[in-house]
């Protein structure tokens, strides 16, 4: 558990400059003070995103190149080209990458190994389907996509707990859930990167401006990881406001 909360938005495939800059300044005002707050954001759109933030937010991407070096790889985007651009996380292996894109453990390992060569926070999307949590595969889903971490020292990387059937569906798991999830998540991390392993584990699925502050009070959740609602400063202040107020009642 630590006492400060990340609180970061994942734009997925929207935005355009104007709007974009809109928004942002909708953000910084709330960005600085106790919570460190993130946006991952379009490849296109990450210079500049990460020119209007400076330091009090953090401009993320969010997908890597499996590939390291610069080559011949049309259309990729490297770990080294996005800490360049002013990227300070990436996101690795979000549901819709896995399911999109047939990301498995063997290119997320290379993900997570080039994101954080070039200093990149790495942030592991990890959770189950609806179909597999009622059969009661859960535990075992995540397990197996945690174990992409297994013998590294882990440290750098971030978990985003986020079960597929609570992304942008407006279906929240409840906080028994997610408390026994985090809790699991930190039981592997141990069992899989050694005791003295130390990993931020934060919450996504339909985090909103109402559920917030019930989430961040979960003492096993270290921060949000917000879709829809990072969409419009008003929602996404609201947010950064209640990580604050749940960090403070935890210090
Ligand atoms: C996400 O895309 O990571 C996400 C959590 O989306 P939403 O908040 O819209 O459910």
């Amino acid at each position: 558990m630590w006492s400060q909360k990340w609180v970061l938005g994942n734009w997925k495939m929207n935005g355009r400059t104007a709007r974009n800059q809109d928004l942002l300044e909708g953000i910084l005002p709330q960005a600085a003070c106790g919570v460190q707050v993130g946006v991952a954001v379009p490849a296109v759109y990450l210079a500049a995103v990460a020119a209007t933030a400076g330091q009090a937010l953090w401009a993320g991407a969010q997908d890597v190149s499996r590939f390291e070096a610069d080559g011949a790889f049309t259309g990729e985007t490297s770990a080294a080209m996005l800490a360049d651009a002013g990227a300070r996380f990436v996101l690795v292996g979000h549901s819709e990458r896995r399911q999109y894109f047939g990301e498995d453990n063997t290119v997320l390992a290379e993900k997570l190994h080039h994101s954080l060569a070039a200093g990149l926070v790495p942030v592991l999307c990890v959770g189950e389907t609806l179909a597999e949590r009622d059969v009661g595969e859960a535990e075992a889903v995540v397990a197996r996509q945690l174990a992409v971490l297994k013998d590294w020292r882990a440290e750098g990387v971030a978990v985003a707990y986020e079960p597929v059937w609570a992304i942008g569906t407006g279906r929240v798991a409840e906080a028994a859930q997610i408390a026994a999830m985090h809790a699991f998540i930190y039981r592997q991390i141990l069992s899989l990167c050694g005791e003295g392993a130390k990993i931020r584990v934060l919450y996504g699925g339909s985090v909103n401006a109402a559920n917030a502050a019930d989430i961040l009070a979960i003492p096993q959740v270290d921060g949000a990881l917000v879709g829809g609602a990072s969409l419009q400063a008003e929602p996404f202040t609201a947010i950064i406001q209640a990580a604050r107020t749940a960090a403070g009642a935890l210090s």
